[in-house]
């Protein structure tokens, strides 16, 4: 099969047989052809038979006609002559025929009407004796002189007759023998003929059968097969197995066939997947269309199906539940049967402008039901179209919220407004804010954002109770309130801390008188129900867009503005500027640089004396913390403490601080006669939770062999008005160890003794802003002398700070001032020339 494979190909190559047609031509031209061979084949074959049959023919005549011609001789001479008897005519007309039928086969021609081609050269030589006994024959015959009469016959004559006649028979006899022997030759040749067109008629008929074979084949190959594929194919694809193929890849009809039915085959596949998914989703779409007529009769939320003009054309039951109408009583009717008539006009247009345009709605409306009672409901609704794209209905989707609404409305004051003074709380605010900025950005207007903070308002709650606080809050939030227009947004962040938008300013000025009226205002007294109390405010404002185009940078601003008005002294107000800005920049940049310092050691104390107004004796340094920023020089503590203490880099700080002051303290212990060591200042935010911790610093004098009496912690009021008795424990270890406690600063805050009793104290130190102007300001010395007096009385002794001039000096001394400080003795120095100033100081003049 392989063989007649590539027989099949190579033919197909050679004649480009591609297609069934042009096959079935090549093999109908090629049965032709071997149709043809067949008849030649054959007619050659019966050529060859005649052209033997007519030599042996031949062959056989001049056999009869020697006998004849001797026949006739011998009757010529036994019969008288007559007149129809022309032997010698009839004679030579025989010899003639005997010769043209040697010379036909001898060279092939015409004997007697048969045209023979010449005889085999096997057969030659038979001729050739022929020929002998032929000339042998006639001259016997022509030396018989035939008997005209039988009276001229004698006896010599019988003789010679008889003699004659046996010449002829011996000649004749000779004659025939070689004719037969001819005949006999050609019958030979015949029959080797006809065995060799046996053989040839076999030989074609096996080249037929093979024809016939190799069309078969061809025909099985090429036809069959493929036919009997096709059905297969059929069969499969009737049998519904769409996924079977076939695999011809022939370039003929049936390879273009297979194709195609594949080709079927494999649209019918995706035809009948595409029809399972359909059924799947036509399944889908049913159920999903028994569960929407359960949710419809089922469903909580009213349904109701209106045509395009909103005339009701069904309802479902939780319709009838919400409303209390049934079908029959509105469907027909337009949906205005439910109107509460609270809505306005304008609503309802906007309403079926926006229906009309997009198809849906969706939002809040009142509603009344049919007992008259009304109610909120919240709608949807959508619409559905024809193809030509009108109205075919309008399906709306509505519950009562009436609960609902009323809750998130209280939830929602609660969540935007403060419960104690009413006012937007900060949430509310930030909202406001950034509406604000939007409606400035649209209107051009600038607007003011001023951040309000109460001084002080933490005494008012610690002395008089957070009711009381409270209450004062509420009436500064109502004072404040009155002071803004309608449109200005007042709100409360949270503790004392109010904000106020000041809407569509022409000018910022226009901010002066409003910031006057809310300062005088809050600073008018309020009637509590204790006590009737005093308190101030201080205020920052900001402008947008001028100061800040965002709402957090506005804010941050506000908040800077307010803290340099706390700074400035409290009860007053400050406006945002660049300078405020960059004093902030530079707070910013000291803080990226603050823990860098503390790992150099850019912090360094310098001392100033602290005097015996009595004996003019030097009895303390007091440690003044400086910064020496390796660009921005020396830094007052005044600009890196308040940062430190926000930062909560104060602790480390401090530590470090303590650390150089005990030392340094150590190394001058000995130096000095009346020496009573060094004063520290400690920072309130020193002593919260995680900050110093007594035992350590008790530790460090330990290490130094320094007694705790030569350190003195100076703490400042502030610290006195917190309400964390973990402080006031930590003051009080220090002091039970023999650590001194001086409260520095004193007279700038509340300057109430009943503070006192919180710790113990050893040493107050009047503020340096009552010595001043002590010699001009008579109030000032009454204060000095005031607190003087009270302090020696409840055993303290009294530091002056801040003397310059020797009046002070001298009043201060005739008041009973037990030490002081001031530029007049030194200015703060650094520890090395503070030692040289103390070795000279203490030479004797
Ligand atoms: P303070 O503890 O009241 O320190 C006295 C301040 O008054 C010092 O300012 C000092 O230089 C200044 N002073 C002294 N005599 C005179 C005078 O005759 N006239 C004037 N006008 N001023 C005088 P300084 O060094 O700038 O310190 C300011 C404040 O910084 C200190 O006030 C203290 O509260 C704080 N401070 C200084 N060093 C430290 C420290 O190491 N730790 C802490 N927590 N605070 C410190
Ligand atoms: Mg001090
Ligand atoms: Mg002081």
């Amino acid at each position: 099969m392989p063989f007649l494979t590539f027989v099949l190909r190579w033919l197909e190559r050679l004649f480009s047989l591609k297609t069934l047609r042009r096959k079935f031509v090549i093999g109908f031209i090629i049965a032709s052809v071997v149709a043809v061979g067949n008849i030649v084949v054959i007619h050659s074959l019966l050529r060859q038979s005649d052209t033997i049959a007519a030599t042996i023919n031949i062959a056989g005549k001049m056999r009869m006609l020697s006998q004849r011609i001797g026949l006739m001789h011998v009757a010529e001479r036994n019969l008288p002559p007559s007149e129809d008897w022309n032997t010698h005519t009839l004679y030579e007309q025989l010899e003639t025929n005997f010769q043209a039928a040697i010379t036909a086969l001898k060279g092939g021609g015409k004997a007697f009407d048969l045209a023979i081609p010449a005889i085999a050269t096997t057969s030659q030589q038979h001729l050739e004796k022929i020929e002998v006994s032929w000339d042998a024959y006639r001259q016997t015959l022509a030396a018989m002189k035939p008997n005209r009469s039988p009276l001229e016959a004698n006896a010599g004559s019988v003789a010679h007759d008889q003699a004659a006649t046996l010449a002829i028979i011996a000649t004749s006899t000779v004659l025939l023998e070689d004719i037969e022997a001819l005949i006999n030759s050609l019958i030979q040749q015949s029959d080797n003929m006809q065995a060799s067109v046996k053989n040839q008629v076999y030989g074609l008929f096996i080249a037929n059968v093979l024809m016939l074979l190799l069309a078969w084949a061809i025909i099985v190959c090429k036809v069959l097969n493929p036919i009997k594929q096709v059905m297969q194919l059929g069969n499969e694809l009737a049998a519904g197995n769409y996924d079977a193929r076939l695999h011809m890849n022939s370039s003929d009809e049936f390879g273009s066939l297979s194709r195609v039915l594949n080709k079927s085959a494999a649209h019918i596949e995706n035809l009948l997947r595409d029809l399972k998914v359909k059924q799947n989703t036509l399944k889908k779409a049913r159920a999903g269309l028994r569960r929407a007529v359960l949710v419809y009769q089922h469903i909580s939320d009213g349904v109701v199906i209106t045509d395009a003009d909103g005339f009701i054309q069904d309802i479902n039951p939780a319709f009838s539940t919400i409303t209390g109408y049934t079908a029959a009583e509105v469907v027909g009717h337009r949906m205005n049967k439910l109107s509460s008539g609270r809505h306005s006009k304008e609503f309802f247009r906007s309403f079926w402008e926006r229906l009309s345009t997009t198809g849906q709605w969706h939002g809040d409306i009142w509603n009344k039901h049919k007992s008259g009672e009304e109610f909120i409901s919240h709608l949807m609704i959508n619409s559905c179209f024809n193809d030509d794209g009108t109205v075919d209905c309008r399906i709306g989707l509505f519950s009562n919220v009436t609960e609902q609404r009323t809750q998130e409305a209280l939830i929602w004051r609660q969540a935007h407004f403060d419960h104690l003074t009413q006012l937007p709380n900060r949430l509310m605010f930030h909202e406001n804010l950034h509406a604000s900025i939007e409606q400035s950005k649209r209107s051009g207007f600038p607007f003011a954002l001023m951040f309000l903070d109460l001084d002080l308002f933490k005494e008012v709650n610690d002395t008089f109770g957070h009711d009381e606080g409270d209450a004062l809050l509420k009436q500064v939030a109502q004072r404040i309130s009155d002071c803004c227009r309608r449109s200005d947004q007042v709100a409360r962040l949270g503790g004392d801390e109010f904000v106020m938008i000041i809407q569509d300013l022409k000018s910022h000025d226009d901010i002066h008188p409003i910031c006057e009226k809310i300062l005088g205002s809050v600073s008018k007294p309020y009637s509590l129900a204790v006590s009737d109390i005093r308190i101030s405010c201080s205020m920052g404002v900001a402008f947008y867009p001028d100061d800040a185009d965002n709402a957090t940078d506005l804010l941050k601003y506000v908040d800077f503005a307010m803290y340099a008005a706390k700074e400035r002294g409290r009860n007053q107000y400050c406006l945002f500027s660049r300078t405020l800005r960059d004093s902030v920049q530079l707070r910013h940049d000291l803080l990226r640089d603050f823990q860098a310092g503390l790992d150099t050691q850019q912090f360094i104390l310098h001392y100033q004396p602290i005097i015996d107004l009595q004996t003019g004796n030097i009895i303390k340094a007091e440690a003044l913390i400086r910064w020496q920023h390796p660009t921005l020089g020396l830094i007052p503590p005044g600009d890196f403490i308040p940062l430190a203490e926000d930062s909560g880099l104060i602790i480390p700080l401090g530590d470090s601080i303590f650390q150089q002051a005990a030392k340094q303290a150590a190394l001058w212990r000995d130096n000095m006669e009346h020496w009573a060591g060094v004063s520290i200042n400690v920072s309130p935010a020193q002593f919260q939770q995680s900050g110093l911790d007594p035992e350590t610093w008790i530790q460090t004098l330990q290490n130094l062999d320094l007694p705790n009496s030569a350190i003195t912690l100076e703490i400042t009021e502030r610290l006195l008005l917190e309400s964390d008795e973990d402080i006031y424990e930590k003051i009080r270890t220090l002091r039970r160890a023999g650590f001194q406690i001086a409260l520095d600063d004193f007279g700038t805050g509340y300057s109430s003794l009943s503070y006192l009793r919180r710790v113990d104290i050893d040493i107050i130190k009047i503020d340096q802003s009552f010595v001043r102007n002590l010699a001009e300001s008579p109030e000032n010395m009454v204060l000095c002398n005031a607190i003087i007096n009270m302090s020696h009385e409840l055993g303290l002794k009294v530091v002056a700070e801040g003397i310059e001039t020797p009046e002070q000096h001298d009043l201060l001394l005739a008041a009973g001032c037990d030490f002081g400080q001031g530029y007049l003795y030194s200015r703060p120095v650094a520890a090395d020339q503070f030692s040289e100033w103390l070795e000279a100081y203490s030479q004797p003049s």
